[in-house]
This record gives C-alpha cells, structure tokens and sequence, in this order.
C-alpha cells in the first residue's frame, strides 16, 4: 500500500522556471517518472523530439483523441497539448510516481478522473523575476510573450484548486521542498484508504476475539 504511485500535476505560469526544476527534482530523486506530452507547438531552439515533447502535426494530435490515447488535452496559447495515456499508466501500476507537467485546464481535469492526484503550483518569486525569466529565455517573440502573461493572469485565478504552491527562487531549496511535499502527501488518509479499512477490519476482528 506505501509503495503505491500518485499521480502529480505540476503547473505553474510560462516563465516560472517548471522545466528546471522538473529536471533537476528528476536528476536529484530517482524515485519519479516525468510524462512527456504531446504538442502541435513547433520546436524550440534546442528541443529535440521525444524529450521535451512529442512533437505532431493537428492532425496527428486530432488522431491521438479519437483513439483515446490522451489522458487530458487542452489548447493553450493556439496549440494543443496533451498527455499521452500509456506510459502514465503503465508507471502508475509499476508504483512510481508520475509528474505530469500541465497546464491548468488540463490540470483540473486530472483532478476529476483521478481525485488522489496531487496538484503543485509553480509560482516564480516576484512578477520582475518572471518578466526577466520569459525574456530572458530569448527564445519567443514579444507577441507570444504578451500573450503567455495574459494566460498567466487568467491561470493566477483558479490557483486555489491546486494542494500547495511551490515558490521558485532558489532552485535546489524548491527542488528540495518539492519532494517533501511529495513525501508527505503520500501519508494523506484520503490516499491510504485501503491500507486503512485493512487495519480497521483487523481491529474489529481483534476486538471480537478478545
Ligand atoms: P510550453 O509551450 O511553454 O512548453 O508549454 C505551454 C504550457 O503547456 C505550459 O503551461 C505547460 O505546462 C503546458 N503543457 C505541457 N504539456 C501539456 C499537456 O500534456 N497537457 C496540458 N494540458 N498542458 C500541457
């Protein structure tokens, strides 16, 4: 029962630094299994296909719905994205815990179908840090960048929805923090049930024998 995978969402505005410090919690813990989605979003510089993501045409992404190979898919900023549904769950059943990095859309719709995911919010330090970030990826034209920060406007609305925030500032410090989280939200009752009932039924039986 312990030993059972959790499902966690991490989402965060565009420029909060995920991707960092997706890597980095991944190089430090070996105990996770990060999704890699699948995008109609062209490659950026240095994004190599079947790393970052799976990189398709619409029509190929239109194809991976009908099949209902996606866990969740959502258009964000004019391309779709989606989580492709095998190697979720096939991690899930080997007792690894899956990071789905996710925007919010597709975030709450993992909430739904799976209610023991465990949902993260990325937030960068101060709302200069994130300018200087999405800048300074040097990567995306000033168009696409306006329109990420309106995203991020509308995502800082429903943050609520989300189990804790994590506050990117000093990467191994958040890193660090992150797999505490993690650790922790293992123990939630709510994710242990079956180890619960188990041990009360033993009790009553116990009870009765005595
Ligand atoms: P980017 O283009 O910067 O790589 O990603 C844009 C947004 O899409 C980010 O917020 C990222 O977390 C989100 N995203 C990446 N993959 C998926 C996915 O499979 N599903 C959903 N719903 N969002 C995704």
């Amino acid at each position: 029962m312990k030993n059972s995978g959790i499902l966690i969402v991490v989402s965060g505005f565009s420029g909060a630094g995920k991707g960092t410090l997706m890597k980095r919690l991944l190089e430090k813990y070996d105990t996770y299994s990060l999704s890699i989605s699948m995008t109609t979003r062209e490659p950026r510089l240095g994004e190599t296909d079947g790393k970052e993501y799976f990189f398709v045409t619409k029509e190929q992404f239109e194809q991976k719905i009908t099949e209902n190979g996606l866990v969740e898919h959502a258009v964000y900023c004019d391309n779709y994205y989606g989580t492709p549904r095998n190697y979720v769950e096939e991690q899930l059943i080997k007792g690894k815990d899956v990071i789905l990095e996710i925007e919010i859309q597709g975030a709450l719709k993992v909430k739904e179908m799976f209610p023991d995911a465990l949902l993260l919010f990325v937030m960068p330090p101060s709302i200069e840090e994130l300018r200087r970030r999405l800048n300074g990826r040097g990567t995306e034209t000033e168009e696409v960048i306006e329109k990420r920060l309106q995203r991020a406007t509308e995502e800082a609305e429903d943050i609520e929805a989300y189990e804790y925030i994590v506050i990117n500032d000093d990467l191994e410090v958040c890193v660090d923090e992150m797999h505490q989280m993690i650790l922790a939200s293992h123990n939630v009752p709510a994710r242990n049930m079956k180890f619960i009932e188990n041990m009360r039924n033993d009790l009553k039986d116990l009870s009765k024998g005595e």
